[in-house]
């Protein structure tokens, strides 16, 4: 049973959420290749090389691929849909974008955010916002899956380096769509997917100057990440990369910090397999504490700046 894991990456380098994906294909399986698709690509090719147990490293270095646009990364996928029964990709932006083009191509079901493997065919994966885990059998020749990265763990590098094949582009779809602009917000703070701690904050913040004010010196402190509910960020009070949830990102760092956050399921979707959550809101009956490991009533105005205090 041969597995294609497609990487994510920036061609200079590998996004961790390769590693983890990778761990759900051994779960799987073990003759698992990884995907680099790109333009200049081959550090993280390398990169993809040395991780523990790789049997080999596809690398399709072409300009066409530089920012992967879904319609030529599919292509080059699907021609290479023949050697492997089990296709998978992390559920980051990217995996998003490829993979149910990749199977609707295959004319096969995709099975999406599978946070468990519970079989080589079966998975579990949540629905109604994380209300429900579905088990779900796929019963198709060829397997299409996107991995929810947060539940599993990042294969860490091996004593040997998997050989790197070159593989050319196949040239098709190339023009059906073009790259036009990538704007990031740049930023000192870890990345939310990847942080250890991520301090949120919600509508009881009231304005940015005042979300800035509060929760920049505490996630300061603590070397974290913020977050944003919804609410917040179509508040205006954060920029929506910021946004935790059922439309925002799907974290679970060691430590989130819920300030002022009510705790919908919504945004119970995005932060509920944090490991340790702490919440900090004026309501007792609050549907976060529910979550919480540790809650704190309390106005977050008066906590947060003590909490830097002590910190
Ligand atoms: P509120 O629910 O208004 O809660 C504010 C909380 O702050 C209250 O609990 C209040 O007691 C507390 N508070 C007030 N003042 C203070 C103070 N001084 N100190 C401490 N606490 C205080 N939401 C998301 O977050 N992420 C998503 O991805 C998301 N996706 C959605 C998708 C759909 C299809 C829908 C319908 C909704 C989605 N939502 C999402 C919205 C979600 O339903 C909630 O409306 C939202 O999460 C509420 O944000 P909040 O907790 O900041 O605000």
């Amino acid at each position: 049973m041969a597995i294609l894991v497609f990487a994510e990456h920036d061609n200079a380098t590998l996004s961790e959420q390769t590693a983890k994906a990778l761990s759900a294909a051994f779960l799987i399986g073990t003759d698992v290749d990884v995907l680099i698709a790109g333009h200049n690509a081959t550090p993280a090719a390398q990169a993809a090389a040395a991780l523990a147990n790789v049997r080999k490293v596809l690398l399709t270095d072409d300009a066409s691929l530089a920012n992967q646009l879904a319609e030529p990364t599919a292509s080059l996928i699907l021609s290479l849909a023949d050697g492997y029964d089990t296709i998978i990709a992390p559920a980051t932006t990217n995996g998003k974008n490829i993979l149910p083009r990749v199977a609707a191509l295959l004319d096969v079901m995709q099975v999406s955010d599978v946070t468990a493997v519970v079989s080589p065919d079966t998975f579990k994966h949540p629905i109604y916002a994380g209300n429900a885990i579905e088990i779900v059998q796929a019963t198709d020749a060829k397997k299409v899956l996107t991995i929810r990265t947060a539940s599993f763990a990042a294969t860490g590098t091996g004593d040997a380096t998997a050989p790197i094949e070159n593989i050319a582009a196949n040239g098709e779809n190339a023009g059906l769509s073009s790259f036009v602009e990538n704007i990031l917000s740049e930023s000192d703070r870890p990345e939310l997917n990847s942080a250890k701690i991520i301090v949120s904050g919600g509508r009881a913040l009231g304005s940015s100057e005042k979300f800035q004010a509060v929760m920049t010196p505490v996630a300061d402190k603590l070397g974290a990440a913020i977050g944003a509910s919804r609410a917040a960020v179509d508040a205006g009070y954060a920029p929506n990369d910021l946004q935790v949830g059922q439309t925002g990102k799907v974290v679970a760092p060691d430590l989130y910090i819920a300030c002022g956050i009510s705790g919908a399921i919504q945004h119970l979707a995005g932060m509920k397999d944090s490991k340790v959550i702490v919440a900090i809101n004026t309501d007792e009956d609050a549907p976060i504490f529910q979550v919480a490991d540790y809650g704190i009533v309390g106005d977050l105005f008066e906590v947060l700046p003590e909490l830097e205090r002590q910190l």
